[in-house]
């Protein structure tokens, strides 16, 4: 390491990658600073890795590490025809994962103005430079949802949300809006702002057997 540079300040482009390798990208730029890491223990999160049948996905308490970023900042390189697109309700997130092998991408808003997206941390590849997760990404900076946990936290669990933390996050997805980061998107159509895959909707009843 260089003296007086601070690792977590370094920028790396992080190859992205589905468990099969047909879908691949880059998400450019990344550090601990230019994200908001944490981890949600929501219901809806365990429903959709229960949807692809991915397990694996998750922590022992059903936890989902999640990378929050500028979308400008994601590209995908190839397989974008296994793109696929879930909601577990009709105003629920787009929930993006790959045909191929299931593979959990992330999530988005309805809509690419709304300029972030949640990649899980399951399309994220660590090993290329030896670099591990905590090392890029810095730890994750809060926990959210925990009454939905499945079992006990993890003794390493990171802290509930502070208002610091919350304000944090507002701040830095302002300044992603403010210099124009949350385009293109890589999941919608640059002209028509339409979703990259058209999203499958599941019923009340499919939601509840999740
Ligand atoms: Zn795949
Ligand atoms: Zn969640």
């Amino acid at each position: 390491m260089i003296p007086g540079i601070n690792a977590a300040r370094l920028r790396v482009d992080l190859p992205l990658q589905c468990r099969c390798g047909r879908v691949r990208g880059v998400a450019g730029g990344v550090s601990s600073s230019s994200g908001f890491r944490f981890v949600c223990y929501c219901k809806d999160c365990q429903g959709f890795t229960h949807f692809l049948e991915r397990p694996d996905v998750l922590d022992r308490a059903g936890g989902t590490d999640i990378f929050q970023m500028p979308p400008g900042r994601v590209k995908l390189t190839t397989g974008t025809d296994a793109l696929r697109c879930l909601r577990l309700s009709a105003k629920g997130v787009l929930r993006w994962y790959t045909d191929c092998c299931r593979t959990p991408i992330g999530n988005t808003a309805a809509s690419p103005r709304f300029p972030v997206i949640a990649v899980v941390h399951s399309f994220m590849v660590h090993e290329a430079d030896g670099r591990s997760r905590d090392e890029v990404l810095g730890p994750p900076l809060c926990r959210i949802y925990e009454r939905s946990a499945v079992g006990p936290l993890p003794p390493n669990a990171p802290a509930p949300p502070s208002l610091g933390v919350f304000a944090r996050r507002a701040s830095k997805i302002f300044g992603w809006w403010l210099f124009g980061l949350g385009r293109p998107s890589p999941l919608f159509d640059e002209r028509t702002n339409a979703p990259r895959a058209a999203p499958c909707v599941l019923t009340p009843s499919e939601r509840a057997a999740l």
